[in-house]
């Protein structure tokens, strides 16, 4: 069986640096808010191309001290993508504010600009975009109506670190940015993890203190704040791991380049191509019409794959939502299924992947 992802097998490559990194720590006797984490802020900072990174708990911490520190709360409006992870609207619906679903456009699968103005009421405080499956929004357009009507711009960056359009990096095409180091992400850590990244100093000031009890100074306390602090030994991985991520992106560019030149099969959709900075390929999804039977066949095949995702968060059980409709969104759900893509693939694996895709019928 080819599986999905083997991560023993990723973060093999950076053993020993992983384990005297480990032991570091151990020996220092500082396991939090300490000098791997203050190394690893400036380092992510500089490679995102802002002036602040704040390490945080993980991907939904970081999204709702975004929204948080932005003082937005009950009877305030997001707008969101209604094709996203679940982890988006909670970090909006944990803060009492109202998520706008928005639905997205069929080529990219992410927000799809030319619906958000009719959305925008007198309620509503900022648009989120989430760079879906790695590939970036349109933040030319997005930028545009944001400034247009005095919003903020969040972007969830939980799936695209490292992909750049016109030579500025996700984290860095918003008023602050939300990343994950869950370790399935394109840089991972061997946890919970994750970052805010942002220019504005007093947003950074203020997450920062919201990360730790809303302390500045310890047992002084300017606001509510909870914990959610990036540990030692995790920033200490991210590191080692931050080094890598270029050449693994383009790692992955090259699997996804392999797929789009190799699959040949008119029942499968395959994801659209893009200018190649803006994409980072944390997944590779292909849609098909008859999505549980191909994922059966490629099982059987012994291909692992996934659904990203099975239930829109619209659907869920937890917000009821049972009168909106966004019937794109649905059915993407319905049709999309995700192939193995990571840097632990061999290439006689790729070319088992492709073969079992492309001898798919119906
Ligand atoms: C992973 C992810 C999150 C949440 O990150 P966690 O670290 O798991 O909390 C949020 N949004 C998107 C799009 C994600 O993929």
């Amino acid at each position: 069986m080819i599986p999905f992802l083997n991560l023993q097998k990723v973060n093999q490559r950076y053993r020993f640096d992983i384990e005297d990194a480990i032991r570091r720590v151990l020996d220092s006797g500082r396991y939090l808010l300490d000098q791997n984490l203050e190394d690893f802020e400036r380092s992510f900072a500089d490679y995102c191309g802002t002036k602040y990174a704040v390490g945080v708990g993980c991907g939904l911490d970081a999204l709702s001290l975004i929204i948080k520190a932005f003082g937005f709360g009950p009877g305030d409006q997001i707008i969101a993508p209604a094709t996203t992870y679940i982890a988006s609207i909670l970090a909006i619906s944990r803060n009492g504010c109202e998520p706008v679903l928005i639905e997205p456009d069929i080529e990219s699968y992410n927000i799809n600009p030319d619906l958000i103005v009719e959305k925008i009421t007198p309620a509503t405080k900022a648009i989120m975009v989430v760079h879906l499956y790695g590939r970036l929004c349109r933040m030319d357009r997005i930028t545009d109506i944001a400034r247009r009507f005095g919003l903020k711009v969040i972007e969830d960056a939980c799936q695209s670190h490292g992909a750049s359009w016109n030579g500025r990096k996700a984290g860095s095409l918003g008023d602050a940015a939300a990343f994950s180091f869950y370790p399935t992400k394109n840089l991972g850590c061997l946890s919970d993890g994750g970052a805010v990244t942002t220019n504005d100093a007093s947003l950074a000031r203020k997450i920062r203190a919201l990360r730790n009890y809303g302390c500045i100074q310890k047992y002084d306390s300017e606001y509510q704040g909870v914990n959610s602090r990036l540990d030692e030994i995790q920033a200490a991985v991210l590191n080692i791991k931050l080094k890598h991520l270029d050449s693994e992106n383009s790692r992955r560019r090259q699997i996804a380049a392999f797929y789009l030149n190799s699959i040949e099969n008119r029942r499968i959709i395959l994801p659209y191509s893009s200018d190649k900075d803006s994409h980072v390929w944390h997944l590779f999804v292909v849609r098909s019409r008859n999505r549980d039977r191909l994922r059966r066949y490629l099982w059987e095949k012994g291909v692992e794959t996934l659904i990203h995702y099975p239930v829109p968060p619209h659907r869920q059980k937890a917000y009821g939502w049972d009168d909106i409709s966004l019937p794109l969104t649905e059915r993407i759900h319905d049709e999309v299924l995700s192939l193995p893509m990571n840097t632990a693939l061999e290439q006689s694996e790729l070319v088992k992947i492709v073969e079992a895709v492309n001898s798919y019928e119906e």
